[in-house]
């Protein structure tokens, strides 16, 4: 039996595709720990792991909304963050690990902290990356504009500033990369498929790509029209009622059976008395609605893309980072959906018509799907944190 200790972020979409790896190895009859935010601790316990909170010694709690404008924008402010949160959790959680003597650390690609307390601890370790994996072949394809690279040249002093506090506290980390990129050398479970993961034949076989993670719905979604459009923006960026708006402008008393998700940020009486074909709600089972669901309106967040595309529902894209361009671009080249520039109401509906209109979309979004479904799952991810465990290193 191996101990092994799970790291994350408080991020749905970054924690949901580990409870399935959590399950498989607690039914394994493996122990799991499992450090996150309490936001997240009756996920992670049902899932069987033993909920560690980090909420105490959590920085980013204590962040302004102007502040959390910046983190994601400014290279050296998040950087400021993920040590100040490394440092915050630094003796409690070294504590922990000399005394639990974990065979292996799992942690999310965000969750740096994680990684730099195995380096700091010589603890065999796996990243979880729940994005696409990266090196300089996919870099390409998450193109940064020119104003973010200036922005990270020009931050660099104040980046090396961060590491030296690191390494004096005992973290052998050289750079910046070191703790926010994995090399070939890093075991790391990716949640796509190596035909959805751009560029997956240059990554080395440390890297596992298990595909993606899709929780069974909890129910299910009456289709009352021959087209479901499903309208989401995420969990995170989603107080967009302008955009609620120009698709209800786009929608209304069409053929279209619509299906909107808006978040808890926004009003949803502000909407007005809706249309008949449109019904709005601050969260679905998006995994029942995508089921019946034939176009996806979504901000592609990795999650939402490969659950979309897991069901090959084609997609109609707005991205608003550079992480969810990235993934908006992979769909392009693969033709299974339309990115819009403008979303104006006409380019909107002009989109869904399209899409209507040319099964390609479909198609192609079917050819992903069968890809995610020959992919070895949490299984698969749970046999590498093993072999990880069982080899030590
Ligand atoms: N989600 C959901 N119901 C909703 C909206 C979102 O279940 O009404 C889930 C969705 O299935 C996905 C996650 O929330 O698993 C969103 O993750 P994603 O990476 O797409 O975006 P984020 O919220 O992190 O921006």
């Amino acid at each position: 039996m191996s101990k092994i200790v799970f790291f994350c972020i408080p991020a749905h979409g970054h924690t949901n595709p580990t409870l399935g790896v959590v399950r498989e190895l607690v039914a394994r009859g493996h122990q799991v720990w499992y450090y996150s935010y309490n936001t997240m601790r009756e996920k992670i316990e049902s899932a069987g792991a033993i909920f560690v909170s980090c909420d105490d010694y959590d920085m980013e709690q204590k962040l302004t909304p102007a502040d959390s404008v910046r983190v994601g924008q400014d290279l050296a402010f998040s950087t400021k963050i993920l040590v100040d949160t490394t440092l915050a959790l630094d003796d409690k959680v070294c504590a922990d690990m000399e005394q639990l003597k974990p065979n292996c650390i799992v942690a999310d690609s965000m969750a740096v902290w994680g990684k730099a307390v195995a380096m700091k601890l010589n603890i065999p370790f796996v990243s979880s990356t729940t994005t696409f994996a990266f090196n300089q072949h996919s870099a390409k394809i998450m193109k940064q504009s020119i104003g973010e690279l200036f922005r990270m040249v020009l931050s660099m002093p104040k980046i090396t500033k961060q590491i030296k506090r690191l390494q004096d506290k005992g973290y052998p980390v050289k750079n910046i990369l070191d703790i926010i990129q994995n090399d070939d050398n890093t075991h790391t479970v990716v949640y796509t498929s190596p035909q959805f993961q751009p560029c997956s034949e240059t990554f080395s076989d440390k890297y596992a790509f298990v595909g993606p993670s899709v929780r069974p719905a909890t129910g299910s979604i009456e289709k009352k029209k021959d087209k479901l459009i499903y309208i989401s923006m995420g969990t995170v960026n989603n107080n967009m009622m302008a955009l609620y708006k120009r698709c209800l402008a786009a929608l209304a008393d069409t053929d279209y059976q619509v299906i909107m998700s808006v978040g808890n940020l926004v009003s949803i009486e502000e909407f007005g008395v809706l249309p008949e074909n449109i019904s709005v709600f601050t969260h679905v089972d998006q995994i029942a609605v995508l089921q019946q669901a034939d176009i996806f309106i979504s901000h592609c967040g990795m999650n939402s893309v490969s659950e979309s595309l897991y069901f090959g529902v084609p997609l109609i894209m707005l991205p608003q980072t550079t992480e969810q361009r990235g993934v908006a671009e992979r769909v392009l080249q693969l033709g299974a959906g339309i990115k819009l520039g403008k979303s104006d109401a006409d380019s909107i509906l002009g989109a869904i018509n399209k899409i209507c209109a040319d099964s390609s979309y479909t198609q192609n979004a079917a050819v992903i799907s069968e890809s995610f479904m020959h992919c070895s799952g949490a299984k698969g991810a749970a046999d590498k944190i093993i072999q990880v465990c069982e080899s030590g290193v």
